[in-house]
This record gives C-alpha cells, structure tokens and sequence, in this order.
C-alpha cells in the first residue's frame, strides 16, 4: 500500500469546492492529506506486515479511460507515484471542511506496463478487480485498527484549513 502525501490533478469538469461563493476563499493544497493521520496508517501497517510506501504523488487521471504508454511514461518520468482516478478532488474537499483526511493507495498494476519490460501487459479493468480484491482483506483489517487509534481532538493543521484563507 501506497501513503501519498501528494497529489497532481489531471482531471477536468468536476466540482472541486464547497465555497464558489459569494466570499472568496483559498484553501491551501500544499500539503493536501494529514500528516498525522499518515503517520499511525504507515505505522500500525507495518505492525501488520503490510509492504508500505510512506510518501509520494498521486496522479488522478480523468478516466475512464486507462493511460497510453507514452501518458505512463511521461507520469513515471515525473516522479509521480501513483496513478488513481478518484482521489481528486475528494481529497481537496475535505481539506475544505477541515477534517483529516489521508491517501491509501491499493497498487494493483503497472499502468500501461513497464517501459523497460515490454512483455508486461497493460493494465485491464479485470485486473484492477482481482488485485483489489486481494487486496481489501488487509485494508479492512487497517482500518479496523487506526480508527479507534484515532483521537477525536487531533492536533493537525487540518482543523483551522479555513483560517487566513478568506480576505
Ligand atoms: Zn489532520
């Protein structure tokens, strides 16, 4: 399982904010998932013997369409972790609302395959299904052990989002 901590948009038309007016209001995205909820995800995975990746980008793709090799490859020379079609903009959203809010990603394929392995297949939606599957039982059991972790007074940034964000 991925943990990003980053994200790069590549989607269009959808709704991204609760607040189009009549206030102006920027919420900042620097750092877009909660740090401290990143931190106790990565650590009780590890407890449960999950791989782990702390950290990284997550680049949501508008879908449904599936990359091109030349779209892959140009993700993977940017340094862009993660492939996804829904993270954005549910992330950015709640951010907006001032809860904690953090990426887990469920890797379950090589995108439009590898370019140094041209015998790895591109990715289908069949395998996306299986890989995910397999992958459900330990995001359960994840999830099952940080939520009562979790306190419901965190110390996080994420709570005062909207301060200093309107004029
Ligand atoms: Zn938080």
């Amino acid at each position: 399982m991925s943990f990003c901590d980053q994200f790069v948009d590549r989607t269009w038309g959808r709704r991204d904010t609760f607040y189009d007016g009549p206030i102006t209001t920027h919420v900042s995205s620097a750092d877009p998932y909660c740090p401290d909820l990143r931190r106790v995800l990565v650590q009780e995975a590890c407890e449960l013997s999950i791989t782990v990746h702390d950290g990284g980008t997550v680049v949501v793709i508008q879908g449904p369409r599936f990359s091109t090799r030349a779209e892959s490859k140009w993700f993977s020379a940017m340094g862009w972790d993660v492939i996804n079609m829904t993270g954005y903009p549910e992330g950015y959203l709640a951010r907006e609302l001032e809860l904690c809010y953090a990426n887990i990603s469920l890797i379950t394929d090589y995108d439009a395959g590898l370019a140094d392995d041209p015998t790895m297949p591109a990715v289908s939606h069949h395998d996306v299904v299986a890989a995910f599957n397999a992958n459900n039982a330990s995001l359960r059991e994840l999830l099952f052990r940080v939520i009562p972790l979790l306190s419901e007074e965190p110390e996080c940034r994420c709570h005062s989002a909207l301060a200093g964000a309107r004029g």
